[in-house]
């Protein structure tokens, strides 16, 4: 079995989705690339997390071909790999329905920078994309370019996608999106929430990867 360490990691990362109350049941989805050897660990999809083992994770290479396993790789995984083939840094890709950041995904609005802390991951609004079922010719390519250079989209009607150099950072930036979009939802019940501007927030992230000593990409 190849690059068990990864698979275990993958898995690990996978079995935190529920725990944070980010997906349930078999929802939601981990991908993370090997630099090394360039193939790429997924989980398969549709299986309870809690009964898998890292035997059960899937290896592919860049272009979803199987390498190993014996679950087949989802169609979805063209488009978790466009992410990481987008930017050489990026090594992680986590999917969840998060249900208040999926909410802002069903009424097709971007989360805007309202936190220091999504400016410290994000530095920039999440965008979202219209509705793509998993056969519209556009599914694999479109949330990369809507993405951009940031660092999470939402997937129109359905949830959020957060990247990362590490499976830690994707998984991270995917608890602080939710975090942010259920802040984001009850100040609107308050009065107008006032986001970061562009300059406060490209200032936060600035400081937080290249100045506090943190590189959090
Ligand atoms: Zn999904």
């Amino acid at each position: 079995m190849i690059l068990e360490e990864l698979r275990a990691h993958v898995l690990q990362t996978a079995l935190l989705l529920p725990k944070y109350n980010l997906v349930w049941m078999a929802g939601g989805t981990v991908c993370a690339r090997d630099p090394q050897t360039g193939y790429v660990v997924v989980t398969p999809s549709g299986l309870d997390y809690e009964r898998l083992t890292p035997n059960d994770m899937i290896v592919t290479d860049m272009d979803a071909n199987l390498v190993e396993g014996k679950f087949r790789p989802s169609v979805a995984l063209n488009l978790w790999i466009g992410f990481m083939r987008a930017c050489s840094e990026l090594n992680a890709v986590v999917h969840t329905h998060s249900p208040y950041a999926t909410a802002f995904s069903v009424v097709h609005q971007p989360i805007p920078v309202i936190t220091e802390t999504m400016a410290d991951w994000f530095g920039q609004p999440v965008p979202v994309t219209r509705y793509l079922s998993v056969e519209d010719p556009d599914f694999p390519t479109l949330p990369v370019e809507v993405m951009g250079n940031g660092y999470a989209v939402l997937l129109g009607n359905h949830g959020p996608v957060t990247v990362g150099k590490t499976l830690e950072h994707a998984l991270e930036r995917a608890v602080t999106l939710e975090e942010a979009a259920r802040t984001y939802s009850i100040a609107r019940t308050i009065s107008v929430p006032v986001p970061l501007t562009d300059e406060q927030a490209h200032a936060s992230f600035d400081y937080y990867h290249n100045r506090y000593g943190q590189r959090k990409s």
